[in-house]
C-alpha cells in the first residue's frame, strides 16, 4: 500500500473527518495510481457545514463587518493565493493531470477575482426613489442571499470556484463548497490558506465526497439560498429541478459544442494555432472547447493539412514537464467516455486524419492518454458533432458561405461560445450578434478575465459569472418605505 496523503474537510473553521469516518482515494492521472485519501462526506456532514454557514451568516462577526473590511480581507486572500500559486498548481496537476504550464498560470491569475470582487464589496449602492406618493421616503438596499452552495467540477477546480467564492463573499453571503470527487485536494489546500486570512469561522466550508452523497443533499438543503453550479448538463438539469422545489436561485454553467469558424480570408497560420489551442489545450477538457471546426470549403483540405501537421508535433507526457504539450485526461471514466465517442464517430462514418486511439509509447501506458484526434467527413447531425465529448477530439465540418457557417454554428442545443477567424472587419463586426452563444472570440480563442461576463445561452446554462454586474446575482434588493406623516391616514384605503 502506498503512502497516501490523508485530507480532512473544513467545516465551521475546524478540520474534521467525515461523520462516517470513510475515505476514498484520489488518483494521479499521469501515473494512474492513487496519491491521496479524501473524506467521504454524506448527509450529516452537509448538515454540519450548512448549519455552520447559516450560523455565521447571522453572526455579529460577519453581519456586523463593514463591506470595506470584507473587501480588504478578500484582497488579503488574493495576496496569499499569489504566494501559494506554485504549490496550488502542483496539487491541481497531481489530481487532474492538466499541464503545470497552464495550471501555474491559472493559480497565479486566480487572485484577480479576489482583488476585483474585494474591490467591489463596498461599491454596491441602493437608491433613493423619487417616489410618487407624498409624505413617503422610499429607498432600496442590497442584502446577501444567504448560504450559497458552490458545486465545482474537476477541470479547473480553484479557478471555477473563485468565480463563485469571490462575488459570493464580497456580497456578504456564506458558502459551502463541494469540489469534484476527482479533484478535491486543491480546494482543501485552498481552505488551509483561507483560514489564515482571518475571516470568521463558518464563512467558507468545504465538504468532500460524491455527487449523490454530498452534492445532492447540499443542493436541496432548506437553508441553502442559491446553488452555483459548474458541471455537466445532466447534473445541472437535476440541480435545477430540485432547486425549484425549494425556490432556490441557481447559476448553471454547463456544457458546450462550440464552433470555431475559419473563413477563407483568415490569417491561416494564426487560425491553425487558435483551432489547435481551442481543442487540444487542457486535452479538450474545457466547457469552451472549440470541438466543431467549421471551415470554408475552399480552404478545407489545405487547412486540415496544416492542422494535422501541427497536431503531429504535440508532445504527450508528464504534465509537470514544461516540454509536455498534452497531458493525460483527468479520470478513468472520462477516458472511457472519450474512447466511446471516438468509436461512435467512426461508426457514423467519420475519418480520423490523426489520432483516434490511445498512444502506444511505453512511457504513456500507466496514464490515461488519448492521442489528439481530428475527424473529417462530419455532418453536423452526427452525434460526434452534437454531444459534448470533453476530450481532445475535433470534428471538421465544411461550409460554403457565411450564411451556412452561421446556420451550422447555431444548429446546436448548446450556446456557450464561438470562435471566428477572418481578416474582414465587416464580417468580424457582423457575425457576433448572429451567433446564439454567450461569448464570441474574434481571431483569438479561450480568452477569459475576471472583468468579462461568462456564461451560456440555450442548454449551456443560466446566469453569468465574472464581470461587475454579476455580484448582484449574489444579492437581493429590498425596498424600504418610511412615512413622514405625523398621523396614519384612513386605514380602510390602501395607498
Ligand atoms: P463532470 O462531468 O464535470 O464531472 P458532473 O456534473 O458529474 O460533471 O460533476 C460536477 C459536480 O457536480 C461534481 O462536484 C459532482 O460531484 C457534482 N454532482 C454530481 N452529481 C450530482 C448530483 N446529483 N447533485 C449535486 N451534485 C452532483
Amino acid at each position: 500500500m502506498e503512502n497516501l496523503k490523508k485530507y480532512q474537510m473544513y467545516i465551521g473553521g475546524e478540520w474534521v473527518d467525515a461523520a462516517s469516518g470513510d475515505y476514498f482515494e484520489t488518483d494521479n492521472p499521469y501515473t494512474g495510481r492513487p496519491w491521496g485519501l479524501i473524506p467521504r462526506g454524506g448527509q450529516q456532514d452537509v448538515d454540519s457545514a450548512v448549519n455552520a454557514a447559516h450560523r455565521t451568516l447571522n453572526s455579529v462577526e460577519w453581519r456586523g463587518m463593514t463591506a470595506s473590511k470584507r473587501g480588504q480581507l478578500l484582497r488579503a486572500l488574493g495576496d496569499m493565493l499569489g504566494e501559494h500559486a506554485p504549490h496550488l498548481a502542483e496539487i491541481e496537476v497531481r489530481d487532474n493531470g492538466k499541464l503545470y504550464a497552464e495550471m501555474s498560470q491559472q493559480t497565479e491569475y486566480l487572485r484577480q477575482w479576489y482583488y476585483y470582487f474585494g474591490g467591489l464589496a463596498d461599491k454596491i449602492e441602493g437608491a433613493v426613489i423619487p417616489i410618487d406618493k407624498a409624505d413617503n421616503f422610499t429607498f432600496t438596499q442590497y442584502e446577501p442571499l444567504g448560504v450559497i452552495a458552490a458545486i465545482i467540477p474537476w477541470n479547473s477546480p480553484l479557478f471555477l470556484a473563485a468565480w463563485k467564492i469571490a462575488p459570493a463573499l464580497a456580497a456578504g453571503n456564506t458558502l459551502v463548497i463541494k469540489p469534484s470527487e476527482f479533484t478535491s485536494a486543491s480546494m482543501l489546500e485552498f481552505a488551509k490558506i483561507f483560514e489564515k486570512v482571518g475571516l470568521p469561522a463558518g464563512v467558507l466550508n468545504v465538504v468532500t465526497g460524491f455527487g449523490v452523497e454530498v452534492g445532492a443533499p447540499l443542493a436541496v438543503h432548506p437553508l441553502v439560498a442559491k446553488v452555483a453550479f459548474t458541471g455537466s448538463e445532466t447534473t445541472g438539469k437535476r440541480i435545477y429541478a430540485t432547486a425549484a422545489e425549494g425556490l432556490k436561485k441557481v447559476s448553471l454553467e454547463l456544457g458546450g459544442k462550440s464552433a470555431n469558424m475559419v473563413f477563407e480570408d483568415a490569417h491561416l497560420d494564426n487560425a491553425v494555432k487558435g483551432v489547435i489551442s481551442g481543442i487540444f489545450a487542457a486535452c479538450g477538457q474545457t466547457c469552451v472547447a472549440g470541438s466543431r471546426l467549421l471551415v470554408q470549403r475552399s480552404i478545407h483540405d489545405n487547412f486540415v493539412h496544416k492542422l494535422v501537421d501541427l497536431a503531429r508535433t504535440a508532445r504527450l507526457g508528464d504534465p509537470m514537464l514544461s516540454t509536455t504539450q498534452l497531458g493525460p485526461v483527468t479520470n478513468r471514466p472520462q477516458l472511457s467516455k472519450i474512447l466511446d465517442y471516438i468509436g461512435i464517430a467512426k461508426q457514423e462514418g467519420a475519418e480520423a486524419v490523426i489520432g483516434g486511439k490511445q498512444p502506444k509509447e511505453a512511457s504513456l501506458q500507466a496514464g490515461w492518454f488519448v492521442e489528439p484526434t481530428i475527424f473529417i467527413g462530419i455532418a453536423n447531425s452526427m452525434r460526434i458533432a452534437r454531444e459534448e465529448v470533453f476530450g481532445p477530439v475535433l470534428s471538421v465540418i465544411p461550409f460554403d458561405d457565411e450564411e451556412e457557417a452561421v446556420a451550422l454554428a447555431n444548429d446546436s442545443n448548446y450556446g456557450l461560445a464561438a470562435g471566428l477567424w477572418t481578416s474582414d472587419y465587416r464580417r468580424a463586426l457582423r457575425l457576433p450578434s448572429q451567433l446564439q452563444v454567450g461569448t464570441v472570440w474574434v481571431n483569438t480563442y479561450r480568452a477569459m478575465s475576471y472583468m468579462a461576463p461568462f456564461g451560456g445561452y440555450k442548454q449551456s446554462g443560466i446566469g453569468k459569472e465574472s464581470g461587475q454586474d454579476m455580484i448582484k446575482d449574489y444579492l437581493q434588493k429590498k425596498t424600504v418605505w418610511m412615512s413622514t406623516q405625523e398621523e396614519v391616514p384612513n386605514p380602510f384605503i390602501i395607498r
